[in-house]
């Protein structure tokens, strides 16, 4: 039995890949099958998760509809590791997010913005909103640097913790043991270079055999968020390590990676809009799509109100423009666990388990 019509439809399907196995060298979930003879829920959402979409094994297989077997493993594990987000969410209470998070994030983000708004104008002085303000320490003239701490802080800090307990949670699901260094790497290399986007090598291709995009701009999404988070990481350690305070000069590396982090996370997030548009829908989780646009939309609308907040801060739109960016900043942490950014820990959490599992002696008595 299984928890839901989807997994048993999961099952169904793996189970006639696992006795065909033409797809064995495409990717890393073909392997991971046939270390099974059996699937459980567990089993199939580590597969699941080990999957990029590339559809590479949908364009090969040769039981695709109309065929009486209907195998479409891109689509079916999209569905499993759409569900397995909710299933492994904590707390537990708020994985139904999961199931509404386009409204949810917009809801959010609406209500965060509307109340740094109305914070700005009713907790200080209205006049300081809509002035120009310049030099160290402008932005905390509109909100003190220690609210700004203590809100952003706690927020992160529940994400992280939430992010640490669901992945915890999924790691004990599929089995996964004691860290090595070597699997970690091996998986680390994996994700950083999205190895198994690339359809076995073959290259993904577009519903009308043009090449993909998805990978050049999930690398400028992924590694535009890293150096913006190096940024703010970096602002942090010089006003509490030597007081300088924000706003700094253009040619701070505060700012430089603030910029080509921001950029990144412009192009990234435009393009993986317009690279899903142009995918096959057959290929993908109908259901999820609402999560997968709210969280490219909100990591655009950080970018660009960052952006904009770094051109016009010596403008009178300034106090507004932080507003609406802190407002955006707060909504996207927030939603971070139960959205789809946790498909980054999943997925590594997949690789890893994938690269232990390299090591051990291949299918004869586990059945996991
Ligand atoms: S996707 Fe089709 S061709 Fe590939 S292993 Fe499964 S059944 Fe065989
Ligand atoms: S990564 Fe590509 S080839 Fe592998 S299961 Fe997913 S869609 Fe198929």
């Amino acid at each position: 039995m299984h928890a839901t019509n989807t997994l048993a439809e999961a099952n169904r399907q793996i189970t006639i890949c696992n006795a065909c196995r033409y797809c064995e060298s495409l990717c890393a979930v073909f392997p991971a099958m046939e270390r099974r003879r059996v699937f459980p829920d567990e089993s199939l959402d580590y597969l699941a998760n080990l999957c990029h979409n590339c559809g590479a094994c949908y364009d090969a297989c040769q039981y695709v509809p109309p065929h009486d077997f209907a195998v479409n493993v891109p689509k079916v594990l999209a569905e499993v590791r759409s569900e397995s987000y909710a299933r492994y969410a904590w707390p537990r209470g708020l994985a139904p997010v999961f199931h509404r998070n386009g409204v949810v994030v917009a809801l959010t983000a609406a209500v965060a913005v509307t109340l740094f708004l109305g914070g700005f104008v009713a907790l200080g002085d209205p006049g300081v909103l809509f002035a120009a303000q310049t030099g160290p320490g402008a932005f905390y003239r509109l909100m003190p640097h220690e609210a700004m701490v203590l809100l952003f802080g706690g927020v992160f800090l529940f994400a992280i913790l939430a992010l640490a307990m669901s992945v915890r949670a999924f790691w004990r699901a599929i089995g996964g043991g004691l860290l090595t260094t070597a699997d970690v790497l091996d998986a680390g290399r994996a994700a950083a270079t999205l190895r198994y986007l690339d359809g076995g090598g073959a290259g993904c291709l577009t519903e009308d055999a043009r090449p993909d995009t998805r990978r050049f701009f999930h690398h400028c999404t992924f590694y535009g968020f890293l150096l913006c988070f190096a940024s703010t990481s970096l602002a942090t350690v010089l006003h509490n390590g030597f007081g300088w305070q924000a706003p700094y000069p253009w040619y701070n590396p505060v700012v430089l990676l603030g910029i080509v982090g921001g950029i990144g996370l412009v192009v990234g997030p435009v393009g993986l809009l317009r690279a899903k548009e142009q995918r096959d829908s057959n290929l993908s989780d109908s259901r999820a799509r609402g999560m997968e646009r709210a969280f490219l939309v909100m990591l655009l609308l950080t970018s660009v109100t960052g952006l904009l907040l770094l051109v016009l801060r010596a403008t009178a739109l300034m106090g507004m423009l932080l507003a609406i960016h802190l407002g955006v900043v707060f909504a996207l942490f927030l939603s971070f666990p139960y959205g789809k950014f946790v498909h980054g820990f999943y997925r590594s959490a997949a690789l890893v388990r994938a690269a232990q599992e390299k090591r051990m002696p291949v299918l004869g008595s586990d059945n996991s």
